[in-house]
């Protein structure tokens, strides 16, 4: 049976990831901190480690005792404006970790690793629809510390073999459809989340950031995928490295939803209103950032199952409705 490492495994992203792999009768040992991620969102056909990527003695422990066929690697710090209060902390945490854990898993033999990038390489894009020949040039230190794992692991593949398989995700929302996992972040910064939760009465209201943009109804468009959609396109993207070498795949639904749009879904979804008004730009978003996914969709045979808006607010809500403290491990 095959066995997978997934670090980050209790996270957003990552734990809808373990419940493809075992929903397909993988085994799973999941490495995370639980510095954001939660134990309750580890099922328990999986194996957790608790330790720190920082901790190499331990990660090595960790090849020692298992022999993985790939890394899917999720754990690292993800918010755009807290790199810009710390650029350096960000780019030592997430590149420092990144490449040392590469680098334990080519030593113990294992030359595949799922990597989670992101939109954020793009900066403000040349064009859109953004493919994987856009230019790269990222506008925040979180961005660029994913450009930097790209690039070493590019160095990993030339000299060591390793297959990487670099995966750029848009805007994960939504939750798993059967309601075993769903989104808990805190603080929560999430358009969807944070939408849904003014809805139900249980924050503020929502601030729209900005309606002077150059889109139809003057707010930002993005491109919303579910995240157990994007959860298999991991499966699709280590299908592929079976039998190709690495690849970068620009991750989304393919259509983008302005603010005032998810709104929209989440007042037609719940039956309730969103709260909410305008407020100013909040820096560093670019108008619109929708993704061209027709590489992955033509290389693997990916197609999001979950793509309609309806969908991921949809299974957001149910999550958010029946777990009003989300996993419940906070004071
Ligand atoms: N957004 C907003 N109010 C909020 C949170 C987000 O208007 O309280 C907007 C944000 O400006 C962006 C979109 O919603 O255009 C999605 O933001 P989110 O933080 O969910 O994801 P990001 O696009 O930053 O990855």
């Amino acid at each position: 049976m095959p066995r997978y490492l997934v670090t980050g495994g209790a996270g957003f992203v990552g734990s809808h990831a373990v419940l493809a792999l075992l929903d397909r009768g993988h085994e799973v040992v999941v490495l995370d901190n639980l510095s954001q991620g939660h134990r309750a969102a580890v099922p328990a056909a999986a194996t957790l480690v608790e330790a720190d990527l920082a901790d190499a003695k331990r990660v090595a422990e960790v090849f020692a005792s298992w022999r993985f066929d790939a890394v899917l690697h999720f754990a690292a710090l993800s918010l755009v404006g807290a790199s810009m209060r710390e650029p350096l902390h960000y780019l030592a945490e997430n590149v420092g970790h990144s490449l040392r854990l590469a680098e334990v898993a080519i030593k113990a033999g294992c030359l595949r690793f799922v990597l989670s990038s992101t939109a954020a390489l793009f900066g403000e894009p040349d064009r859109v629809p953004i493919d994987e020949d856009c230019r790269i040039a990222p506008s925040n230190p979180y961005g660029d510390s994913k450009r930097m794992v790209e690039e070493g692991l590019a160095w990993a593949e030339r000299i060591h073999g390793l297959r990487y398989a670099a995966l750029r995700y848009f805007n994960a929302a939504g939750s798993d459809p059967a309601g075993r996992a769903g989104e808990d972040h805190d603080p929560e910064t999430h358009l969807v989340p944070l939408a849904i939760d003014a809805a139900l009465g249980r924050r503020p209201a929502l601030t729209v950031f900005g309606d002077d943009y150059a889109t139809p109804d003057g707010t930002c468009i993005r491109d919303y995928v579910h995240v157990s959609d994007l959860a298999e396109a991991h499966l699709a993207a280590l299908r592929r490295l079976e039998t190709h070498g690495s690849c970068r795949y620009n991750i989304g639904s393919g259509t983008g939803a302005s603010v005032k749009e998810v709104i929209g879904a989440v007042e037609r979804v719940g039956g309730r209103q969103v709260p909410h008004s305008i407020g100013p730009r909040r820096a560093g978003d670019p108008a619109v950032l929708v993704a061209a996914s027709d590489r992955l969709r033509a290389e693997t045979g990916w197609t999001p199952k979950l793509g309609a808006l309806d969908d991921i607010v949809r299974t957001a809500w149910a999550w958010r409705e029946a777990h009003p403290k989300g996993y419940g491990d906070r004071g």
